[in-house]
């Protein structure tokens, strides 16, 4: 390809909104360009990279024995309210529209409800199962926050795929196969990422995984643990229950505290460290009106841990000053577990400890030396809290740390949670009707491109793996307006490298200068780069130099079509 017919748009300047390398890179390389807020429009050199990363997915797909279809982006209502999922599905990222008839249709953000449909349509006998389908499409999720560019998109590409079983044994097998095939793919883009056990959501009970991308710009948070391969996504990584305290109960005294609402100024005030009080947080509860919550002063309550308890609404709402007033007859500062009118669950780590302060339940007053058996009565205990760097690991082997991610796939045992409702099912061998079992393997496709940036970036722009790069090799004549050797040469070498098979973009652009030329190369991030100019030449050599080393080397110019072969040819190779 050639510059000079080729929309290369790069830009100089940082676009203000642009927060992250990936979103920064690829608007200023002229990869993508912003339609709408979290509408992107491909360009040229954009397309081809996303082209490579789906023609690695496909690949690899095909190879487990995945079969690709390609279902409509336009879907029904009709089977979203078979499913349950057309009010339920997250808070309004679901994008509904009419048709003319006035019939309801949703934008597809997922594809669970028409695969099964399709499923239960087209698969009769479990002679015919396992079976395992697979698209690589655009997906449409309203967003609340649609930022990072490719990262956080309303409209993006994502590869989904999903499996038909007669029994969980086999559900369990093709979920294996997915997950080491998830690994392929990740491997081959040379990625530094880590599967982490993940929230299973509304769906509860079955495995679930996902694989992140380790980079500091990730959304995600994962604890690892320093001595096993334990990895979760802190939405969902346990805290486990540590020993409770032995220390024999004192006095319960109450204090005064006036001004104080916080868990520091407390704590500072009765000279006592965080860790030894705990703080009560009221929430909505399902059967009652009001639940309160308690956690140890200096932990955080994790929402999802809150919403899976029978007891507490969803989703997570925290009570209102007034509500608690009216409930408790104090401000939220000053609520304690003691002698509480509401039902209390307590975190495991708040339950082990002893002679510790709370809220007094009246304002300006709080309790010290509080104990549970003694002063409480509570209804259950729970883990409620967030993960924090420091602690045990769930798997008892080392501490947690943490690292932050980018989820660019996220495998899943669904069950029969959709082919139960929406009646998917299969005869088995003695001619009985079964409901099928089904995992579901999504993958990030369009995420994976700047999660790839995200990995593969310097000062000067991204820094493409050859596999995935736009264009393996860049040629840049110097001046090759002055000079029609240089023009020469650089056309042969261009033809050579056509005829050798290797993607070469020659940047024949008139009146920019090689300074231009050289910034756009290193933005791009073309992996080989080759210059032709009039003084090497003199001696029959060109100038060669890789994106990644950034060393340059003379290469005679009768040798060179043939070494980059060579060289690409290992690389691809080594990606496979
Ligand atoms: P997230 O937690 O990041 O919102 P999710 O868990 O809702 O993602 P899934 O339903 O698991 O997403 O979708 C499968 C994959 O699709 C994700 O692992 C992610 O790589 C990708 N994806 C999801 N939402 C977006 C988005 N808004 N923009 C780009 N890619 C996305
Ligand atoms: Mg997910």
């Amino acid at each position: 390809m050639k510059a000079s017919h080729y929309t290369l748009s790069t830009l100089k300047e940082t676009p203000a909104d642009a927060e992250i390398a990936s979103h920064q890179l690829l608007i200023r390389g002229g990869f993508i360009r912003k339609l709408a807020s979290g509408i992107y429009n491909w360009m040229p050199m954009g397309l081809r990279v996303l082209q490579k990363i789906e023609a690695v997915i496909r690949d690899e797909m095909n190879a487990s024995g995945a079969q690709e279809v390609l279902l409509p982006v336009v879907q029904p209502a009709a089977l979203w309210q078979q499913s349950g999922r057309w009010q339920q599905y997250d808070d309004g990222l679901l994008l509904k529209f009419n048709d003319r008839h006035n019939r309801d249709f949703c934008f597809g953000p997922t594809h669970e409800e028409v695969i099964t449909d399709f499923a239960r349509t087209e698969l009769k006998s479990h002679k015919q199962l396992p079976v395992n389908y697979y698209q690589i499409q655009t997906k449409f999720r309203d967003e609340t926050r649609p930022r990072f560019g490719l990262m956080r998109a309303r409209e993006f590409i994502m590869k989904d795929a999903y499996s038909f079983h007669i029994d969980d044994a086999s559900l369990q097998t093709t979920y294996r196969l997915m997950y080491d095939t998830y690994c392929r793919i990740l491997d081959r883009m040379q990625l530094d990422y880590r599967p982490v056990q993940a929230d299973s959501g509304a769906i509860g009970g079955s495995a679930s995984e996902e694989f992140h991308v380790l980079a500091e710009s990730g959304e995600d948070l994962i604890a690892f643990s320093s001595e096993s391969n334990y990895a979760a996504n802190v939405e969902t990584a346990e805290a486990i229950a540590p020993p409770r305290s032995t220390d024999a109960p004192q006095d319960l005294t109450e204090v005064e505290t006036k001004g104080l609402g916080t868990i520091e100024e407390v704590s500072e005030f009765l000279h006592v460290a965080p860790q030894n009080t705990v703080k009560t947080l009221i929430v909505v509860g399902e059967e009652t009106p009001l639940v309160a919550l308690v956690l140890r002063g200096d932990h955080k309550l994790n929402p999802l841990k809150a919403e899976k308890l029978a007891a507490v609404a969803t989703p997570l709402q925290m009570a209102t000053d007034l509500e608690i007033k009216a409930s408790i007859g104090c401000l939220p500062g000053s609520i304690g577990p003691i002698k509480v009118n509401i039902p209390v669950i307590v975190d495991h780590s708040a339950l082990a400890l002893a002679n510790f302060i709370c809220g007094a339940n009246k304002d300006d007053y709080h309790l010290q030396n509080a104990n549970w058996q003694r002063d409480c009565s509570i209804d259950s205990s729970s883990d409620l809290r967030v993960i924090q760097a420091g602690d045990p690991s769930p798997d008892g082997k080392g501490i947690i740390a943490f690292k932050r991610g980018i989820e660019v796939g996220h495998i899943f045992q669904l069950g029969d949670k959709y082919s139960k409702a929406m009646d998917a099912t299969v005869l088995d061998k003695n001619g009985k009707a079964v409901v099928m079992q089904m995992g579901c393997y999504g993958m990030g496709v369009s995420r994976l491109v700047a999660a790839i940036i995200e990995q593969n970036n310097d000062d000067q722009g991204m820094i493409w793996p050859t596999a995935l790069a736009p264009f393996q090799v860049l040629i840049i004549p110097i001046n090759a307006h002055k000079s029609a050797e240089v023009a020469q040469v650089s056309e042969t070498i261009y033809q050579q490298l056509l005829d050798l098979q290797i993607e070469v973009f020659l940047d024949d652009r008139e009146g920019i200068r090689p300074g231009a030329k050289f910034a756009d190369a290193e933005l791009i991030g073309f992996p080989h780069r080759i210059v032709v100019g009039e003084r090497g030449l003199k001696s029959g050599q060109v100038e060669y130099k890789t994106r990644r080393e950034g060393e340059n080397l003379e290469l005679p110019v009768a040798e060179v079509s043939t070494y980059l072969k060579k060289v690409i040819d290992r690389e691809l190779a080594d990606s496979h």
